[in-house]
């Protein structure tokens, strides 16, 4: 339990020093490096490479080894960052819109949306009912809940595992139990309601263990598997200790079916996408 604090309390800070970096003109690059960077120097490790989707975007999206998009003026910026200590995961994200408010309602009701969900969560309550409070929430905005986007439960090193906490009522009755520990993140939406699967965006899993003959490739597989396990991990991060040339055996053992990579996630009808996480210890309450 105390892993889970720990953690929890570092990814509150880089959540909040990643805020202050949320600027026109300000690289994506930068804005993720720095916030890893944080990280590790408040004596955590990232449980997923820090993410930095814009607009439509709803989720998915980290900064290439070499990419040069920069922030403009009128951009909304969903930031999401995990961290562990010793595998125990913390989930946040934040909607930050640089230099307007045009989508200041569209951001609180994401952010309305999870208190509302945090205010009734409990042991014994049920998946669906917190599902209910998201989607009445930001519908309550005039907005749309993203329905095939979910919270989730965390386990060591594992970002995503049992339950799926919807953001909508998806009939699920389970009910929480005392000490589970879970990410709540409500996504609103002035578009559709749903994301499709976009552009690859760099962003691997291990996901079978088999090895490979390629003398590189097996280098990199053991780097992978003792240095993330079964957490996410980026191109960006593989090339900074490899070499560009790495990129080559990524696409290998992608091919083997030895890694998965994640595509970005637009909304399905390009509306703009506001997104609040926090990670809970059911019956303790929130931790980041
Ligand atoms: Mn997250
Ligand atoms: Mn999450």
């Amino acid at each position: 339990m105390e892993d889970y604090f720990k953690s929890g309390e570092i990814c509150k800070k880089a959540r909040e020093y990643g805020i202050t970096l949320i600027k026109e003109k300000a690289k994506l690059l930068d804005i993720a490096e720095k916030i890893e960077n944080k990280i590790m120097e408040l004596g955590g490790e990232c449980a997923f490479p820090v993410d930095v989707s814009l607009n439509h975007i709803a989720a998915h999206d980290t900064p290439k080894f070499n990419d040069d998009r920069i922030l403009n003026k009128g951009d909304v910026v969903k930031l999401d960052i995990g961290v562990h200590v010793n595998g125990k995961v913390s989930d946040t994200a934040i909607t930050v819109e640089v230099g307007t408010n045009k989508y200041e309602r569209l951001t609180k009701a994401s952010e309305e949306a999870l208190d509302n969900a945090m205010k009734i969560i409990k042991p014994g309550v049920k998946l669906r009912e917190i599902g209910s409070e998201i989607q009445k929430t930001i519908q309550k905005y005039g907005f749309s809940p993203i329905i095939n986007l979910s919270g989730h439960g965390v386990d060591e090193y594992e970002v995503h595992s049992k339950p799926i906490i919807p953001n909508c009522d998806n009939n699920d009755s389970t009910e929480l139990k005392e000490n589970m520990v879970i990410a709540i993140e409500p996504f609103a939406t002035d578009g559709e309601g749903k994301v499709t699967e976009g552009k690859p965006s760099g962003i691997y899993e291990l996901i079978n263990e088999k090895n490979t003959r390629n003398n590189n490739a097996r280098k990199i597989l053991s780097f992978i598997k003792e240095k993330y396990k079964t957490l996410p991990f980026c191109e960006r991060w593989i090339i900074k200790e490899f070499g560009v040339g790495a990129k080559l055996s990524l696409l290998l053992l992608e091919r083997k079916g030895i890694i998965k990579q994640f595509n970005v996630l637009p909304e399905i009808k390009k509306g703009q996408v506001s997104q609040a996480e926090r990670t809970v210890i059911v019956g303790k309450g929130v931790i980041n």
